[in-house]
Parts: C-alpha cells; sequence; structure tokens
C-alpha cells in the first residue's frame, strides 16, 4: 500500500465510470423522492437534509417540508420558527437556519432561482464544496464532481487513499481522484451511482462481492477494508502539570491541607497547597518558614476526562509546628485519613506513599498553630 494520501492502482476512469454507471441502471436508486422531479431547489433540500441523517428518515420530512416551502420564495417569506418546526426531529438545527437564511440571500441576490454557479453557491450559508457539486450535477445537469461522505469511502478504498478523509492532504487527494472519475456524459447518474454504491455495497464493512470495481479495488486486493478510510485520529489529551506541597508535622505525621475553591478540579475538597512552579513555591517558603530545602518526591500521575494532570510534589518536614495558613485560604493540621471529606485521589495515594512517622528536621522559629 502507499504512503498516506497517495492514490495507487488507478483504473481507467471510463471504465470506472462505466462499471459504476451499469451497476446503477441495474441496481441504484431511482424513485427517491428528490428525484422526481430533480430541480435545484429540491436536490438542495434533500442534500442538506440528508447531512448526518439517513435516507429512510429523510423522505417523510422531504415530502412535508415540500408540501410547505415547494420553491425559494415560500421558504424565504416563512418565519424561521415554522421552518425549525418542520425540522423538529431531524437534529442539526443549524442547518435549517442555514437553509432559510440562504433562501433569503438566493431571494435576494439571485432572483429565487438556485444559482448555477459554484462560487455562487458556496457564498450561500451552509452550502460547502460537495453540496455545490450535487446542486450543479444532480440540479442543473452540469459537470461537477462531488465527495460525500460515501463517495469518500468508495474512492478511498478503491484508489488505496489512505489517512482521514478530513484531514487536508487526504481530501485533496479525494477530490483529484473524484474530479479525474466524473464522467462528462450522465454526471447526474454517475453521481448518484456513487452515493448509492456507498450507501449499499461500500458499506463500514463493505460487500465486496456484490461491488461492480472490485476487481481492481485497491483495499480489496490488499485486505484493508477494514482500515481505509481511517477513522478519526483519538486526541491527544493535554498533560498540565502542578507542584504539590507536603509540610509534614514531626510530632504527629500531620500535613497542612487547604480547601480548594469551589469551582474547578476537586472543588470545594481540601488538598495539598498548590504552585505553578518551584519559584512560586520557594517565595512561599521563604516568607513562611526561612531558608528550607524542599525535597522532590516521585510525581504521581492522574487521568481526568480531558486533560491528564502531573503532580510534582515537593516536602518538608517540620520539627515543630507552624502557622502554614496561605492569606484567604481555608487551611488546617490533618492525619490524611482525617481531611474533612476525604482527600482527592491521587493527592490520597501520595499520603499514602509518605508512610507513617517522618524523618524530620528542625527548624527554628516556626509560630505553633493547629488547624
Ligand atoms: S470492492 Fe469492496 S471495498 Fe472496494 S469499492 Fe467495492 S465494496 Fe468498496
Amino acid at each position: 500500500m502507499n504512503d498516506d494520501a497517495e492514490p495507487s492502482a488507478v483504473p481507467s476512469s471510463a471504465d470506472f465510470a462505466r462499471r459504476v454507471l451499469e451497476w446503477y441502471d441495474r441496481q441504484g436508486r431511482h424513485d427517491l423522492p428528490w428525484q422526481c422531479p430533480a430541480t435545484p431547489y429540491r436536490v438542495w433540500i434533500s442534500e442538506i437534509m440528508l447531512q448526518q441523517t439517513r435516507v429512510e428518515t429523510v423522505r417523510g420530512y422531504f415530502d412535508r417540508f415540500m408540501q410547505r416551502f415547494p420553491d425559494v420564495a415560500t421558504l424565504a417569506a416563512a418565519d424561521i420558527d415554522e421552518v425549525l418546526g418542520l425540522w423538529s426531529g431531524l437534529g442539526y438545527y443549524a442547518r435549517a437556519r442555514n437553509l432559510h437564511h440562504a433562501a433569503r440571500c438566493i431571494a435576494t441576490d439571485h432572483g429565487g432561482e438556485v444559482p448555477d454557479d459554484p462560487h455562487a453557491l458556496t457564498a450561500l450559508p451552509g452550502i460547502g464544496r460537495s453540496t455545490a457539486g450535487a446542486i450543479l450535477s444532480l440540479g442543473h445537469g452540469r459537470h461537477h464532481a462531488i465527495l460525500d461522505g460515501n463517495v469518500k469511502r468508495v474512492l478511498a478504498r478503491h484508489a488505496g487513499i489512505e489517512g482521514w478523509p478530513v484531514r487536508a492532504p487526504v481530501q485533496r487527494a479525494l477530490w483529484a481522484v473524484a474530479e479525474e472519475r466524473t464522467p462528462a456524459e450522465r454526471t447526474a447518474a454517475y453521481n448518484q451511482a456513487m452515493m448509492d454504491l456507498g450507501a449499499m455495497v461500500c458499506l463500514r464493512r463493505p460487500i465486496c462481492d456484490a461491488c461492480p470495481v472490485s476487481t481492481d479495488c485497491s483495499a480489496r486486493r490488499a485486505g484493508r477494508t477494514a482500515d481505509i478510510p481511517a477513522p478519526k485520529p483519538k486526541r491527544e489529551i493535554p498533560r498540565r502539570e502542578t507542584i504539590a506541597l507536603v509540610i509534614q508535622r514531626s510530632e504527629d505525621g500531620a500535613i497542612l491541607l487547604e480547601r480548594r475553591p469551589p469551582s474547578g478540579i476537586w472543588g470545594g475538597l481540601w488538598s495539598l497547597p498548590e504552585f505553578a512552579d518551584d519559584a512560586e513555591l520557594n517565595a512561599w517558603l521563604a516568607t513562611r518558614l526561612g531558608e528550607v530545602e524542599p525535597e522532590p518526591l516521585a510525581p504521581v500521575e492522574h487521568a481526568f476526562t480531558h486533560f491528564r494532570l502531573c503532580i510534582h510534589p515537593r516536602r518538608v518536614l517540620l520539627a515543630g509546628i507552624i502557622d502554614g495558613a496561605r492569606e484567604g485560604a481555608d487551611t488546617g493540621w490533618y492525619l490524611p485519613e482525617d481531611a474533612p471529606g476525604g482527600l482527592p485521589a491521587p493527592i490520597r495515594r501520595l499520603a499514602d506513599r509518605l508512610g507513617g512517622s517522618p524523618h524530620t528536621a528542625d527548624l527554628p522559629g516556626i509560630n505553633p498553630q493547629v488547624g
């Protein structure tokens, strides 16, 4: 298989289109509501409804929409609440708002006729390059390629185009193949055929034995139909770092805890004092304890849903008792097991690691105060 986004095993475009069209004539869908008749307006509405929605779901919505808004003028004149009401249940309501907005633009700027120019179409709200291609080819009878989700799957597999189809280089490779293979004759039928092939045969689990272009399909020959097109990559989980201060008393092993702010992670829980970096920690220690050298401990990792937290503990062992309060914060001395409400899980793990009675250091000049 070739490198990322590079096609391989490109057959003759004419031969590819011929086989796809022959299959379409025998087994494609010819009686969809928006095909009878396939006006630019009806194609446009259907294409928007079909985004992220199955054909069977769209049928009823399309019929009701057309009864109420049979043309651009009635849609443009309608109240948005009525448009949204007819959209209710289809989801992705931005599509309906864009349709309504675009209808008003078409009424104002294009004399109520759905444009037959790709630039004018893609300038309208909610119309991208593939939707414009569908309107131009299926509605206006022009020679334009399409590249919706179904077509991407067929072309990525057949031409062996690796990578996640949303990535720009992969998109470019797919568009290049789509444009090369879209025939000038019977463009509308070919585009509908490609959509049907993706929806009926080249499924997520493809039925390759029923496919008219299986003999030279790259993914099938390589046994990689499960890998192409590549799925959306898993998101990199961001990582945050923090310094946590463990001040531990020698007399009883209690540690200084602070109540966290009510919002944010561990909102309202008691935990160790935290610092953005060692400079901030050392400045705090200098004011409170004078010259002390905190001991770095092994980091503690914790995974949240949206990020990983790496806690770098620094420990100070005290021979006496200190006034450890940070101004304006709730603070107190607690044995880890006695922390009010319990400690956050990674702080609990850290406390367990500290063990029982600590080795102590003498730190003179500390004010006694027990929280
Ligand atoms: S042979 Fe299989 S994987 Fe290849 S295009 Fe046809 S259905 Fe899709």
